[in-house]
């Protein structure tokens, strides 16, 4: 069974003319009763609509739009525009060392994750954000209530195939904001917004062109001899008057809260002086922060890993406020 969000289930059924939409309720509930209770209402509806031979989702592999896109889905083909590309982390299982990477893909219906292991992730080692990705095959699945596109063996991926365009991304939020006093870590998809009260001088490491790693002396454990390129992370500290927190920015992060290229940022990893004046702007910068927060023992402190920086909107701030 897809996992589609009742309310949507009772505008397909209602759209199909045969139940209206002061019935559906009385319907579902009568569903329900006849199979004594042991249903949901989400189930109660798909078999409201698979009675009255009501398609839910589009049939036989046509390429569907975000929306359309439910977790439990199998053999789907879709295209997007990369929103926002994350930082490849690795992660150790008994011996091997592992890797994964997500992105976020959009379109004109919204936005979905979707998440590379291993093997897939160097296909996408030359993706940059914009950039338009073909999906076939694909499944979907479900995490903390977002939809995310997983690669199953017969899955394929084409990067900025002839004819397709994305004329505009709809930003979903299934982002949750905390006040900084209340994070305690362990949170995913959490959103903060506050100000910049501290900026440290970024660190720049080698890595591996080839597979993202980081390399020592110029050898990569799987690639050997590389010549390596540059790859950095930056600390903040942020405030948002409940608190304040350590922001940790990986490379695309760093990228997008300094508003500068990675070629222009490499330039001042033997020119610190001139980093001075990046850190002076950032300085009383306001931006609305999305990412997880992880306990780091060695320092006995929090930190905020941002996946996605944005610049704080203030009146998208004030919209808030008054819904408040
Ligand atoms: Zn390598």
């Amino acid at each position: 069974m897809y996992k589609i969000p009742l309310s949507e289930l009772k505008e397909k059924i209602i759209a199909s003319g045969q139940i209206s939409a002061t019935e559906i309720d009385g319907r579902i509930k009568a569903k329900i009763n006849e199979l004594s209770g042991l249903i949901s209402e989400e189930g109660a509806a798909h078999i409201i609509a698979n009675e009255l031979g009501i398609t839910l989702v589009p049939q036989g592999g046509a390429k569907l739009k975000i929306k359309e896109i439910y977790a439990g889905m199998r053999n789907v083909t879709m295209v997007g525009k990369v929103v926002r590309l994350f930082e490849m982390r690795e992660f150790s299982k008994g011996e091997s060392v592992g890797k994964v990477q997500l992105l976020l893909l959009g379109d004109e219906t919204g936005t979905l994750r979707v998440v590379f292991w291993n093997d897939q992730v160097d296909e996408i080692k030359n993706v940059k954000e914009d950039d338009i990705i073909s999906l076939k095959d694909v499944y979907v699945k479900e995490n903390n209530g977002n939809k995310e596109v997983h690669f199953g063996d017969r899955a394929s991926i084409e990067i900025n195939p002839e004819g397709e365009t994305i004329t505009s991304v709809r930003k979903s939020t299934s982002y949750e904001r905390k006040s900084i006093k209340d994070l305690h870590g362990g949170e995913e998809n959490t959103e903060i917004m506050g100000t910049v009260v501290q900026v440290f001088d970024p660190r720049f490491f080698t890595v591996c062109p080839e597979c993202n790693k980081r390399v020592t002396e110029d050898q990569c454990a799987t690639h050997g001899a590389v010549k390596p390129s540059f790859s950095y992370v930056m600390n903040t500290v942020i405030d948002d008057g409940t608190g304040n927190i350590r922001v940790v920015f990986w490379k695309n992060q760093t990228n997008h809260l300094l508003a500068k290229t990675e070629e222009q940022i490499v330039e001042y990893k033997d020119n610190a002086v001139s980093f001075e004046d990046v850190k002076t702007e950032l300085l009383g910068e306001q931006f609305k922060l999305l990412g997880r927060v992880q306990k780091n023992d060695m320092f006995a402190r929090l930190e905020f890993h941002a996946q996605i920086v944005e610049k704080a909107d203030p009146e998208e701030e004030l919209v808030r406020l008054e819904k408040e």
